[in-house]
């Protein structure tokens, strides 16, 4: 029996933790910032000792390969992302990046010789924390961004995407390059902190994933014009505040009456300029909504639609922008069958669910046959530096995720005699 090494894992866990720009409060690693860089330093040099070929895309989501006995099939990747939002946690990403480092360390320990290509990733700016949207990495690799997108999408500094990349030696110009179809991946598979509370409290190993929620994010930008808080009269104030008040109060309920439970949520709220006597002359926020149903999505959006149209005041002005948007997506029937068949064998408890996160897995399941792997999160928390996993029950999902791989890369023992 393969057994995954806990004490590697969690040296792992532990060295990516430490490129943070925010030490003791937990892991801050935005994409293509020096974190970001020490980080990518070390993963590309983990891979490399496991007799990797390294590389990296032109936009800096980074491959180790190892090729396989046949030529020219498509590869199996394992992997996730290594961005962090700002005060996360050590897991969420990290998690699924070293399972990638752990399998092919078992691959090289066990002599084993993948018949398909077994690649293993590590993404950049999954959560959307620097440039917004998220799943950047995987929707780059899914050919789903344009090089002017790159230019448009801008930090909170101001800095483009496109300029971010540039200062560490990628170019957004040649993003046709990170391209990757199902010509050439055979699969995707992803192993991720749960981040909620379902698995811990049912005393389960290992959730498999079904289907991931669909999702869209917008902004919603309210114009009006400033003025001092105490010579501007109440007539005529055009207060860009109370306007988004008007829409922000109707959010909530809107969602309420819906059969499939979807949520919404305002999480990024920014009042212009900020100052407590002065009158606000723009808001802008986000909407972030879910649904195991896309037309509970759709028809949530229209409503917004309108209540911004019914918002209408003069000397305000509204705008809405999509930041994002993902259909519900199911998980390979394939894979999911592989990954039961595999806790069954590991004596593991399992169970089936749906993700109401989104992950990368999402974008690649837009291609490629792929899976997804949950493990407990502990109190079910994420996103925060308390976040927590297991080293027994991470190398738990590890195994399930290596037996899994070594089944869809149809590896086999390297034999002694063809052995140089
Ligand atoms: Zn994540």
């Amino acid at each position: 029996m393969f057994k995954a090494n806990k004490h590697r894992i969690q040296t792992h866990i532990e060295s990516l933790a430490r490129f943070t720009a925010t030490p003791g409060h937990g892991t801050t690693r935005l994409s293509y910032s020096k974190e970001d860089a020490a980080a990518r330093h070390y993963i590309k040099q983990e891979m490399n000792k496991l007799g990797l070929a390294v590389r990296e895309d032109a936009v800096g989501n980074i491959y180790g390969r190892l090729d396989g006995a046949l030529k020219n099939a498509p590869a199996v990747i394992i992997g996730s992302h290594f961005d962090s939002v700002p005060n996360g946690g050590s897991f969420d990403g990290p998690a699924g990046v070293v399972t990638g480092l752990e399998v092919a360390a078992l691959f090289q320990e066990y002599g084993l010789e993948p018949q398909y290509p077994l690649e293993v990733i590590a993404m950049i700016e999954e959560e959307g924390s620097r440039f917004g949207g998220g799943v950047l990495g995987s929707r780059m690799i899914a050919g789903q961004i344009s090089p002017a997108d790159l230019t448009e999408m801008k930090d909170s500094a101001g800095l483009s995407a496109a300029e971010a990349m540039e200062k560490l030696g990628f170019n957004a110009a040649d993003i046709g390059s990170a391209l990757r179809t199902g010509n050439d991946v055979k699969a995707f598979l992803e192993l991720h902190i749960e981040q909620g509370p379902l698995l811990e409290e049912a005393a389960q190993d290992v959730g498999i994933v079904q289907m991931i929620v669909g999702m869209t994010e917008i902004r919603i930008t309210v114009k009006g014009k400033s003025g001092h808080a105490g010579t501007t009269p109440m007539e005529g104030r055009a207060d860009a505040l109370a306007a988004a008040v008007s829409i922000l109060k109707e959010l909530p309920g809107m969602v309420l009456g819906e059969a499939d439970r979807p949520v919404l949520t305002v999480g990024k709220l920014d009042v212009l300029p900020n100052g407590a006597n002065v009158i606000p002359n723009q808001v802008v926020f986000t909407v972030d909504i879910r649904s195991a149903n896309s037309g509970t999505i759709q028809r949530i959006l229209r409503k917004i639609g309108q209540l911004v149209t019914d918002a209408e005041m003069p000397g305000i002005a509204f705008s809405t922008e999509e930041l994002l948007y993902a259909d519900p997506v199911e998980m390979s029937a394939d894979i999911q069958s592989l990954l039961i068949e595999n806790c069954e064998k590991l004596s593991l408890r399992y169970r089936k669910m749906v993700s109401g996160a989104g992950h990368d897995a999402m974008i690649f399941a837009g291609f490629t046959d792929t899976g997804l792997i949950f493990v407990p999160s502990k109190d079910g928390i994420s996103h925060t530096p308390e976040e927590w996993t297991d080293y027994a029950q991470l190398q738990k999902g590890i195994e399930v995720a290596f037996e899994t791989i070594v089944q869809l890369t149809e590896a086999k023992k390297k034999s002694s005699n063809t052995e140089m």
